[in-house]
């Protein structure tokens, strides 16, 4: 079951926050995701996004524009963590969307007492600091994209596919307590690998990659013992985030016979706004299409419905800004253009699949698609494809990069766009190397 359209999808409605009606915002009235954050005199509280601006929750509540039964539900999203808005699932977060967009929707009759209240309920975006907007027991990566699964691109050959990866979509626990927000830089890690030397050493990682990646967060989560059927799995989906799964390729390639750990534990970063289900419904599509001689997913991993619309069309790019650029006031530079339907398996199967041995998913969790990558070269989605360890890009200031350097940033964009409809976008997921401690 997948949220069907309505009229808070209907592209011609605007905003009287008039920077939410530019057709580049990531925040039009047609999104509404939601963040924590705190500014000056409001402490760390719950906030939806619109235009350049967010809406303060709480002022919104204590200015009595949120009554009836969905005051319950707003009350959830103006908490400093929003686990108990995601637990709440996703018919209420519904609800409070239709209370909200209507609250922010230009319908000439209340445009004059809001913009009146404008100054208690809009805080500038660029005068807030975001959080991690829930607490997130648990991370789950996946790997789900056959064109990063075999790399064949570059200088390296095509690796075979393990005979498992179209018949399930293969994952791992990862590491939930270093989740960071975007903006949050990190130490260089340290870890025992092979040096180009060929001796092994404990130090900093030489190796430093990133992975362009998409997060589903969980909402209402299933009991232990129970498993969650493919057609029920959107409903336990609250909604999305960026997701960058930082990688030390050195550390990880020594360590690996049991899954990653160090090479990937040091960080994870994802971006602050959660973007509904609702908002996306517009943005289904059907899943990556297989050929006739590939494995097709098993009747637990499949539905007729699923096959119309199970997948979400996301273009998601990275930019990367070096010490040097920022220094020389240049921009950052686009390095991967890809989108989320290149990848083999859906994050509703994904959820399904980690719920098939009865294992219990809770409000927070967050469920990672894999590395994104795409057939050409541009949709290479991390630098171990994109280089092979071999063959540095060359950046537009004649910068070279084989891996990441101290002072790098790295910022993952996405945005969902079709025909007929409003674009949404999803913020940054962003953070900067810093050096070794
Ligand atoms: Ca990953």
């Amino acid at each position: 079951m997948v949220r069907g359209l309505n009229d808070t999808h209907d592209p011609q409605r605007k905003s009287w926050v008039s920077s939410a009606n530019s057709a580049s915002s990531d925040f039009p009235l047609q999104n509404i995701p939601h963040g924590v954050f705190s500014a000056p005199g409001r402490p760390r509280r719950g906030g939806v996004a619109i235009g350049d601006m967010v809406l303060d929750l709480r002022a919104a509540i204590d200015s009595d524009l949120i009554s009836g039964s969905v005051r319950e539900v707003a009350e959830a999203a103006a908490a400093p963590s929003l686990n108990a808005l995601l637990a709440m699932g996703n018919d209420a977060a519904s609800a409070l969307h239709r209370c909200l967009f209507d609250m922010l929707a230009d319908d000439g009759a209340t445009r004059h007492r809001l913009e009146s209240l404008s100054n208690e309920l809009l805080v500038p975006l660029n005068e807030a600091t975001l959080y991690k907007p829930a607490a997130i027991g648990a991370f789950t990566d996946f790997m789900t994209s056959t064109y990063h699964a075999s790399a064949a691109r570059r200088a390296r050959p095509a690796r075979e596919l393990s005979e498992n990866f179209l018949h399930l979509p293969l994952g791992y626990n990862s590491r939930a307590s270093s989740i960071s927000v975007d903006g949050v830089p990190f130490a260089r890690p340290f870890g025992q690998h092979r040096a180009a030397s060929g001796e092994i050493v404990f130090a900093p990682t030489a190796q430093l990659d990133f992975e362009v990646e998409f997060g589903a967060l969980v909402g209402q989560g299933n009991q232990l013992g129970s498993r969650v059927s493919l057609d029920d799995a959107e409903k336990h989906i609250f909604g999305y985030v960026l997701v960058n799964d930082w990688s030390a390729r050195d550390i990880q390639l020594w360590e690996m016979r049991v899954g990653p750990f160090l090479g990937k534990s040091f960080c994870t970063s994802i971006s602050p706004w959660i973007v509904t289900a609702e908002a996306m419904a517009p943005f289904r599509r059907a899943p990556y299409p297989r050929s006739a001689n590939q494995p097709q997913p098993m009747p637990h991993l499949d539905s007729s419905t699923h096959r119309l619309n199970g997948a979400l069309d996301v273009k998601l790019n990275a930019f990367i800004s070096t010490s040097r650029m920022r220094a020389a006031g240049q921009t950052s530079t686009q390095i991967v253009q890809t989108n989320l339907l290149h990848t083999s398996w859906t994050l509703a199967q994904m959820l399904t699949h980690h719920t098939t041995n009865g294992c219990n998913l809770q409000p927070g969790d967050l469920l990672g698609s894999g590395t994104v990558s795409g057939p050409t070269e541009d949709s290479a989605a991390c630098l171990l494809e994109i280089t092979a360890g071999t063959l540095p890009i060359k950046l537009p200031n004649g910068e070279y990069r084989t891996w990441l350097e101290d002072g790098d940033e790295l910022i993952i964009k996405g945005r969902a766009e079709r025909e007929g409809f409003a674009a949404i976008g999803f913020g940054s997921c962003g953070a900067r190397v810093l050096p070794p401690i």
